[in-house]
């Protein structure tokens, strides 16, 4: 093993995984006068965002789009220098695909859940929209310290509006299943409000008349010229040029505390001294790096379950295409009973998508649902198929597409169940008891890209006044061993 030359005391840290958390936080900890090294297990970097490309245009082969009414993502690409490379989707009107119908999808909702009964007609049966009158008239439901959300919304409005509306929404995020999600860490704001109100479409409307009254400006969603999976590499570029080391093929196996402070870090035949370490990998792999050092943390995150999906990515002909209706795609309530549970129009959704190749029609089709294992050991070839029938269906779309690729994220959603803010305090109190050990990425505070980059820049708050007192103990060991050195 060769123990790499990175003395402790010198505000060392070592970031593990190179996805959009531990880029996020090797940014951060550098304008903060830190030194990083990042360490990545596979031979690349940007996790659950891949640029790719299909009949010689580029796409996003993973994540394609950001939340843009949180400052982080689009602050993040900004300061990677992207600036000009942001884009808004040239169109926001999307489709359900149910039953039997393409319908515009409804406006006036949070997460699925409306604030009238009319917001949702055109979609829910004439049942379904009387049932949602009786909310009002409804005793409260008790939701106590979290409720799943979609036990909570069909309690009081009855199952079509989860089964059409707030399952799709939800499983569009989570690939999970609205039955058994979160309301407190998936949909907070609703949490929130139902907890205050004994109706729900009241609290829904209390929310709405909040953003009513200081509308927030500017797109919800933010793409990157070129992609989405083009920001980790302009980070890490960014990481790199103010010193930092980003190191690939290096899947880190061992954190050990050293005494009388510090971390030592094992990836392969590399050994590193750091001052702290922030760990930005996924639940099972953080679980098997803390179970040396912190193994009540390391049971919490080994309880994590994901979520395997399958994107399908279809590239036609223009001329093939002209089926296609507008719009930039359409959610499949699974209550519908069919294969695909997406569709994205990519060239109708990002003008440069468009722009790349005006003679083509990029779309893609995302299969695979929490606990749906069926569908995802089919090959590849059996995937395009489902996909092009279920589009076929929905849309009449009947060409042959001129080419084809299946892009398979194993465990790439983590779940958020009832409870599971719980789980992340307990998680964290653990780690957090350890100095200069921090955790972040998806499996914590959200799953959608500005949640894991805050969460980064929750680890680095952490770690920060640790890394202070390890540079003072160096500086002055003996004062500060006797907690002489105070500022
Ligand atoms: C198909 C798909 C589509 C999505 N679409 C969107 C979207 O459009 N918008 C949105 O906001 N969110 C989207 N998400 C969610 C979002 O992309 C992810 O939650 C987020 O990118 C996760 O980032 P992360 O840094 O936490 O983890 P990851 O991206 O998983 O990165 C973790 C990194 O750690 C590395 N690693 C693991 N073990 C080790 C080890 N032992 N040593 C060193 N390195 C290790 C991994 O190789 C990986 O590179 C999507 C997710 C998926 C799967």
């Amino acid at each position: 093993m060769r123990e790499e030359e990175t003395p402790a005391g010198t505000g060392h840290v070592v970031v593990i995984g190179a996805g959009i958390a531990g880029l996020a936080a090797a940014h951060r900890l550098l304008e903060r006068g830190a030194r990083v090294t990042v360490l990545e297990a596979s031979g690349r970097i940007g996790g659950k965002l891949l640029p790719g490309e299909i009949a010689g245009v580029r796409v996003d082969l993973g994540a394609e789009s950001m939340l843009a009414r949180r400052p982080e993502a689009v602050g993040l690409a900004r300061e990677a220098g992207l600036a000009g490379h942001l884009q808004p989707p040239a169109t926001a009107t999307a489709s359900l695909w149910t039953r039997g119908a393409l319908r515009p999808m409804p406006k006036g909702h949070v997460m699925g859940v409306p604030g009238t009964a009319a917001a949702l007609s055109g979609v829910l049966s004439e049942e379904g929209l009387a049932r949602i009158e009786r909310d009002a008239a409804l005793p409260r439901t008790e939701i106590g310290d979290d409720v799943a959300v979609g036990a909570y919304v069909a309690e009081r409005l009855g199952r079509e509006v989860v089964d059409r509306l707030v399952e799709p929404l939800l499983g569009g995020v989570y690939a999970g299943d609205a039955y058994r999600i979160s309301m407190r860490s998936a949909v907070p704001q609703l949490f929130e409000a139902a907890r205050a109100h004994a109706s729900l479409t009241e609290a829904v409307r209390a929310l709405q008349g909040r953003t009513a009254t200081a509308p927030p400006s500017g797109p919800v969603f933010m793409g990157i010229r070129g992609g989405i999976g083009t920001l980790p590499l302009a980070v890490a570029r960014s990481v790199r040029a103010r010193g930092g080391a980003v190191v690939t093929d290096a899947p880190v196996t061992e954190v050990r505390r050293t005494a009388p402070t510090g971390w030592r870090v094992v990836a392969g035949e590399r050994v590193l001294r750091a001052d702290a370490v922030v760990l930005a990998v996924p639940a099972p792999a953080a679980a098997r790096l803390l179970r040396a050092e912190a193994p009540a943390a390391a049971a919490g995150l080994a309880a994590v379950e994901y979520a395997s999906m399958a994107l399908v990515t279809l590239a036609y002909r223009r001329t093939d295409a002209q089926a296609l209706p507008e719009g930039s795609g359409f959610l499949v309530p699974p209550v519908d009973g069919r294969t695909i549970k997406a569709s994205t129009f990519a060239s109708r959704k990002w003008g440069w998508i468009a722009e790349e190749d005006p003679d083509l029609v990029v779309l893609r089709t995302s299969v695979g649902r929490y606990g749906e294992t069926e569908i995802l050991g089919r090959d590849d070839e059996d995937l395009v198929a489902v996909s092009r029938h279920d589009l076929k269906e929905a849309t009449g779309l009947d060409a042959e597409p001129v080419a084809a690729r299946v892009t398979r994220w194993t465990d790439g959603l983590p779940q958020y169940p009832v409870g599971h803010h719980a789980r992340v305090a307990r998680v964290r109190e653990h780690v957090a008891a350890l100095p200069g050990l921090a955790v972040c990425g998806a499996a914590y505070d959200g799953v959608g890209i500005p949640a894991c980059i805050a969460s980064a820049y929750a680890a680095v708050d952490q770690i920060h006044g640790d890394l202070r007192a390890v540079q003072q103990l160096t500086a002055h060991p003996v004062q500060s061993l006797h907690g002489g050195a105070g500022e």
